[in-house]
């Protein structure tokens, strides 16, 4: 079983590793010679400004007065420069949105593996191929761009990491203190005869990068008077920095601005995915070489945003990555012909470097070039291209060169996904031959197949062994005649021991096929598509959540369709309700939306009222209840009405700017270091045990809750405890005696040594009940994106200085509270049901596997809303499921089996 694990570890390390050689492979190309316009530039300085986090939307538009939050950008607009939309791609995160900006590419995808901390990649930047960089701002930012940098010709001036708090303090003073400080330094400037002289050399960037607009986001959402008063405060800082620049160099008309943003912001305060209040930015430019307002009388744009911000008759000129936008520029016909010029044979010359990169590695015979593109062509664009600027026919020139610039493109996605169908295959040989490798091994355990005929023990024949080495030695010669990397001979070597070690079991494949055929087809069949149809729901809601409304709906059904209903009314009819009532969790918007603090207390009445249900029948039940154990009991209701007290008065202390009071983050530590340790000490009869584990938990999911998800682990929960009784019910109708009712098991340590009966298909279906549950544990009340980009407001009860790790710890705890119910749920029915918990790991391998094969396909390296974060996320929960679940497994088990006891002598407990 060891052996197995670790072999199943390794081959979905391998499965997961091969998406970023298929999918996430860098875009880059390295060796192709420079190129430049051969006509003088008109600006000698660029001024980048970078508003972090800045929506294009609350920027441009006008508020309830009228007025415009940015009046100078507005007269810019209107009388001084271009202006339009950038549309940014997914992640929308710092890091890829100011590589796009400075270096001019859509990051790899390879770098979320890597945090966006360290270059993953060398990249060229605007920053490094100017004469002299002066850029002041975060560290996390400015930094990237100057270690990748060579030589002395890069200056930053960055504040330290721990001032960008997000609590009590005024964020604005992130931006006041790039003002104050670029001030002093043209002021300094004026003095230094050595910065002087660099100061007026040509090629040289001022890069102001402005954060207090994205924090003021995160902390208050974007809709709030701060992230708005943030705006105004940049725009005039903004116009301060653009005179006193102007009057350093004396107006000598040969500076160049641009104001953009590196990503924009959710209503609820949040950035990551592809959302259009995410992706869109406002880009205004102004200045030397720069198009003046141009007026124009219609615009066409699919959005009807002109008109909602009063911009209808100033021409708005959208970009994106890659294409010079010759349109923003204030030249000649000459020079932007020539410009565009330039650009093509750029972008060719990374086309032919990839090519030959290519052609090089690949054997002469099976190299297929690009067909659209051949080197004919390419000259023949390029002498036309030519011949058309000496013809002083630029419009020609200018769509010639941008037909040139989008074949190119094309090629070099071409030749960059140029071995992604033939890895595919191989990875998806792989993935099917352990899928039905681990289906064999559940089918061999539990299966009286080895009748008395195949009493004989057949030896693995010599011809399979042979013919798996000759496989893999042409393989491997293959791979070794066209200079493969050495990733690539793990994908295409690792199906052949896979495959090998499935044909092995030849018999018992032969032994199924017969059993299959002894089964009714009409049976066979529907029970085949009932199955398909649970995975494709569960593949579904990853990308839909209220398919799980939809599979609650029928979990809700189910009763009546098995013989539940005419023998357990009352059972089947809490299971009915508690199916649909968390039915409804997946059709409300995702969690941190709409903040309801009441919700949220709403949550905890219920929990003391259930409490106190519970507590009255168990002493009723009890002649003599234990005092420790009321103790304890009346113990965990107190934190939870703690935790109520706590996340109301952080509430309300927040919202007055009076920051996080100490005690309330004493208050709220101390709960949840208790709720692990309390349940331990309750005792480890089935209910009991359970219901504390509850109490405790919602303690402190109530801390970390902002609206109605607080009310989700009570739902579930109360579903979980129908699910068992369900599960004991089932099992009886099976006709197995149950030795005890539910309510007189006990969770012991010893659960798997329960004796090794055989596999039913309801067990199956347990399994995919279990799998179900989890993925709605998940889904219930979030979405990937509202992981990967959560709410801060929900761990203010702990912590307000921005700190990531701790604040990702406590919202990684916050999901997996679902989840450790869900499974200490399913610790109880593998109890009852006398489950053996490795068939059960078994099961959902193969059921997550089939399902991380749809989401192998569906994996997107580009972005759109279905953005790539979420398809990797996606991916990787699916593949990681099982080893989740160990885990998940293991703590459930801890929780529930482990007892501790106050004082050292041991009592006697009365069931
Ligand atoms: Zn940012
Ligand atoms: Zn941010």
């Amino acid at each position: 079983m060891l052996l197995f694990f670790i072999l199943g570890l390794f081959v979905h390390f391998v499965f997961f590793g091969s998406i970023f050689d298929i999918y996430f492979t860098s875009p880059l190309v390295h060796g192709m010679t420079p190129q430049f316009t051969p006509l003088p530039p008109p600006a000698k300085r660029l001024v980048l400004f970078v508003a972090d986090g800045l929506r294009a939307d609350t920027l441009y538009e006008l508020d309830e007065n009228g007025n415009s939050r940015a009046p100078f950008i507005r007269n810019i607009i209107m009388h001084e420069g271009s202006w339009g939309l950038s549309h940014t791609r997914v992640p929308t995160e710092s890091r890829p949105g100011h590589v796009a900006l400075i270096a001019g590419f859509y990051e790899d995808v390879s770098a979320v593996a890597k945090g966006w901390k360290e270059n993953p990649v060398e990249f060229d930047s605007l920053i490094n191929e100017s004469k002299y960089t002066w850029s002041w701002g975060s560290p996390d930012i400015l930094t990237m761009f100057a270690k990748g940098a060579y030589g002395d010709h890069v200056f930053t001036y960055t504040y330290d990491a721990d001032s960008e708090d997000f609590g009590a303090h005024d964020v604005t003073k992130l931006d006041t203190w790039v003002f104050d400080k670029v001030k002093e330094f043209f002021h300094a400037a004026r003095n230094n005869q050595s910065l002087f002289s660099k100061l007026n050399e040509e090629k040289i960037v001022f890069f102001l990068h402005l954060l207090g607009i994205d924090t003021n986001g995160h902390a208050h959402r974007p809709s709030s008077r701060e992230y708005k008063d943030n705006i105004k405060l940049v725009d005039a800082g903004m116009k301060e920095m653009v005179s006193i620049l102007e009057h350093f160099y004396g107006n000598d008309g040969k500076t160049a601005f641009i104001f953009t943003s590196d990503h924009g912001m959710t209503d609820w305060g949040s950035h990551g995915a592809g959302h259009p209040s995410e992706t869109l930015t406002p880009f205004v430019t102004w200045g030397a070489g720069i198009k003046y307002p141009q007026k124009v009388s219609a615009q066409k744009f699919d959005d009807a945003f002109l008109k909602e911000w009063r911009l209808e008759s100033w021409k708005r000129q959208d970009i994106h990555q890659g294409i010079l936008p010759v349109d923003y520029l204030n030249n000649t016909d000459l020079f932007k012909a020539e410009s565009m010029f330039t650009n093509a044979i750029q972008i060719l010359e990374q086309f032919k470097v990839k090519m030959t990169q290519k052609k090089e590695v690949t054997l002469p015979f099976l190299f297929i070039p690009f067909k659209l593109l051949p080197e004919s062509k390419q000259l023949n664009i390029v002498r036309k291209a030519r011949s058309y600027i000496k013809q002083r026919k630029y419009d020609e020139a200018v769509s010639l060169c941008k037909e040139l610039i989008h074949l190119a493109l094309k090629g070099l996605s071409y030749y960059h996904t140029y071995d992604r169908f033939f890895l595919a295959i191989n990875v998806v040989l792989g993935f099917l031959g352990w899928t039905s490798y681990a289906f064999l091994l559940i089918i061999k355990s539990h299966f009286n197949l080895t009748r008395g005929v195949n009493k004989e023990v057949k030896k693995p024949s010599h011809l399979l062994s042979c013919s798996c080495i000759a496989i893999g030695v042409f393989v491997a010669f293959f791979l070794l005649l066209q200079d493969c990397p050495w990733t690539y001979y793990i994908y295409c070597l690792l199906p052949v021991p896979i495959w090998y070690a499935v044909l092995r079991e030849f018999q018992v494949i032969q032994d199924f096929v017969t059993l299959l055929l002894t089964v009714p087809p009409s049976y066979f069949v529907g029970y085949l598509l009932v199955f398909i149809l649970g995975i494709e729901i569960l593949v579904l809601s990853f990308f839909y959540r209220y398919m799980l409304t939809a599979g609650l709906l029928a979990f809700a059904g189910w009763p009546f369709i098995t013989q539940l209903w005419t023998r357990a009314k009352s059972i089947s009819l809490s299971w009915i309700f508690f199916s649909l009532l968390l039915a409804a969790f997946p059709l409300m918007p995702v969690v941190g939306r709409k903040p309801d603090i009441f919700l949220v207390m709403g949550a905890g009445l219920l929990v003391l009222l259930l409490s106190l249900c519970v507590l009255t029948s168990l002493i009723k039940r009890k002649d003599s209840f234990i005092n420790e154990e009321l103790l304890l009991h009346l113990f965990q209701m107190l934190s939870v009405v703690l935790s109520m007290c706590v996340t109301y008065s952080t509430h309300s202390s927040l919202r007055k700017k009076q920051g996080l009071p100490l005690l309330n983050q004493i208050i709220s530590w101390l709960i949840l270091a208790f709720s692990l340790v309390l349940p331990l000490l309750s005792p480890t009869s089935l209910f009991e045990r359970l219901f504390s584990i509850l109490l405790s938990l919602m303690s402190t999911y109530i801390l970390l809750s902002t609206g109605y998800e607080a009310l989700f682990p009570l739902v579930l929960s109360c579903l979980m405890f129908v699910w068992i009784q369900v599960e004991q019910e089932t099992l009886q109708q099976r006709g197995i005696s149950c030795k005890q009712k539910v309510t007189s098991v006990r969770f012991t340590c010893s659960t798997d040594i329960t004796q090794f009966r055989q596999l039913y298909l309801d067990d199956v279906r347990r399994a995919f009940f279990l799998v179900f549950f989890l993925v709605t544990a998940f889904f219930g009340t979030g979405n990937i994106a509202s992981v990967n980009s959560f709410d801060l407001a929900s761990v203010y009860c702990f912590l307000t200085v921005f700190s990531p790790f701790m604040m990702g710890a406590l919202m990684m705890w916050k999901i997996l509270i679902p989840f450790v119910l869900v499974m200490c749920a399913f610790e109880a029915v593998q109890l009852t049901t006398q489950l053996s918990s490795k068939s059960l790991f078994l099961m959902v391998l193969v059921i997550s596997d089939i399902m991380a094969l749809h989401f192998f396909f569906l994996v997107k390296d580009y972005g759109s809303w279905l953005d790539i974060g979420t398809s990797i996320s996606h991916y990787v929960i699916v593949m990681s499921m099982t080893i989740v679940l160990v885990f998940l497994n293991g703590l459930a088990h801890l929780l529930t089996t482990k007892k501790l006891r106050l004082c050292g002598k041991p009592k006697s407990h009365l069931i």
